[in-house]
């Protein structure tokens, strides 16, 4: 039994949507962070939850490694065929099964990116709240229990997955969670599958919660003259109960790194930037006692505006801030850290990163959902030194440290993947063994993403 003959064996099913060629298959090995490409010996396209199925079966039989694929953004090595195979790309799975407006839940194919989600359910008054910026698809969100700027007000997707159809290690079919907002019904096996990353099943469909579009909106920027002031005014809010949708810090070399690559001018300084999601009376009221806050703790006039135009920009700039960091070092590859640590903690956290980088030799600019005590450094290093290298993996260890050390957790969104594996032991104990014996009852062939979240041989 072998990766070929499970190869030839799925070409009669699936035709033309078996690829091997060079471009699909280091398309699919690439990584958007530092890891080395590693594609996997064929990508197919399924188009049905059935398919799926027979895929799996064909895979088990042959000793073949499975790996899903959604739009492979992971940050974490996730989709890499660190041991071969087939990779599964649900971008031909893309549809909205149905929308229930009266219950705010819809049921979607995985394949389907959260913005295409959204536009489909423009027309409803509702829409798909989890934003991790990166155009992911639905099943790729679920498998990395994935969340972003809104998460602070909407939940991660472990909040939002009612329900999933998912293909099984040895290809049965089964449906977990109902419609239902709440189910006491014995094990939450849809818990289990979201955050697994494609080790312990393949998401074929999803039941998802939806929000009500709000009446009003605003958004606004504002600077501070260090780090400590804009932390202290966050948490400043959060403690006064005031209701954001989003509230997103980025440090002085990050609003540089904006500058230079969207054309809006942004001091060289700290920065919060904020959306209130309520009605027109509400949203500037919230405005307005922010703005308090803010002058309280030294910050710039905040600037908001409730106009659809000028949200877009500023979320825009936000959202392209990976790759405006990658910019400010032409030819640099990143290490994406992503710790996250009780809110009390987080002007500690990020203080103590922001001085271990400065003595570093690399840049490291930070920003972060810190409504929810979670930060990234973008480590930039040179793809050709093997000292940055090991000083970027040094820094992210130790930011690892400090989020366990601080009560926090070495991953607060992005997942684990191949690069957080190490730190697994030190963040569960005993309880990391028992994912693997998990592993082990659901896949005893491990064939599903192999050597991904838990090391079971
Ligand atoms: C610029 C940028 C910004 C980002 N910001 C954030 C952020 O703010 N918050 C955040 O959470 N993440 C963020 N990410 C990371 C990434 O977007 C998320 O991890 C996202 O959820 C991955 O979705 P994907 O469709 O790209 O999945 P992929 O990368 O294709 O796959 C991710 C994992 O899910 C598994 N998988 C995919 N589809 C399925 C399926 N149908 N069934 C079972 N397993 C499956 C894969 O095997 C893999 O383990 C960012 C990434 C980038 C590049």
């Amino acid at each position: 039994m072998t990766i070929t003959s499970a190869i030839e064996a799925l070409i009669p099913v699936l035709g033309e949507r078996l690829s091997r060629s060079k471009s699909d298959l280091d398309l699919h090995g690439a990584s958007e962070s530092h890891f080395a490409n590693t594609p996997p010996d064929a990508v197919v396209y399924p188009t049905s939850t059935e398919e799926t199925a027979e895929i799996v079966k064909i895979c088990a039989a042959h000793d073949c490694p499975v790996i899903p694929y959604g739009t492979g953004t992971a940050l974490e090595g996730h989709t890499l065929a660190v041991r071969g195979g087939i990779t599964v790309d649900f971008s031909r799975m893309n549809a909205v099964i149905e929308i229930n407006a009266e219950d705010m839940d819809c049921r979607v194919q995985p394949g389907i990116t959260r913005e295409a989600l959204n536009t489909e359910l423009r027309a409803t008054g509702l829409f798909f709240p989890v934003d991790p910026g990166a155009n992911a698809s639905l099943g790729g969100m679920a498998a990395t229990r994935a969340s972003g700027t809104t998460a602070v007000r909407y939940g991660t997707m472990r909040d939002t997955v009612l329900g999933l159809a998912v293909v099984t290690a040895d290809g049965r079919i089964i449906q977990t969670g109902t419609r239902a907002r709440k189910s006491s019904a014995g094990y939450d096996m849809t818990a289990l599958f979201v955050g697994s990353e494609g080790t312990l099943g393949l998401i074929t469909e999803l039941t998802l919660r939806l929000q009500g579009q709000p009446e009003a909106i605003a958004a606004g920027i504002c600077a501070f003259d260090d780090m400590d002031a804009a932390v202290a005014a966050v948490t400043t809010t959060i403690q006064m109960g005031i209701p954001m949708a989003r509230i997103e810090f980025v440090d002085a070399s990050t609003a540089q790194a904006f500058s230079a690559y969207s054309g809006i001018e942004m001091p060289a300084k700290p920065h919060l930037m904020i959306e209130f999601h309520g009605s027109d009376d509400g949203v500037a009221e919230q405005s307005d006692v922010f703005a308090e806050i803010v002058a309280d703790h030294g910050g710039s006039p905040f600037q908001w505006s409730a106009m659809a135009e000028d949200r877009t920009k500023l979320w825009a700039m936000r959202h392209n801030g990976y790759y405006a960091i990658l910019a400010s070092r032409p030819g640099a590859r990143a290490v994406v850290t992503d710790v996250c640590v009780p809110i009390s903690k987080l002007a500690q956290a990020v203080e103590e990163t922001r001085t271990d980088i400065a003595a570093s030799p690399i840049p490291g600019p930070i920003l972060g959902h810190v409504g929810d005590g979670n930060f990234h450094a973008i480590l930039l290093l040179d793809p050709d030194s093997a000292d940055e290298k090991a000083a970027a993996l040094d820094l992210s260890a130790r930011m690892a440290e400090r989020a366990l050390r601080l009560g926090g957790t070495v991953t607060g969104e992005h997942g684990v993947g191949v690069g957080k594996m190490d730190y697994m032991t030190a963040e569960h104990g005993d309880a990391w063994a028992i994912m693997g014996d998990i592993k082990r009852a659901m896949d005893p062939k491990n064939i599903l993403n192999p050597g991904k979240v838990v090391q079971i041989n």
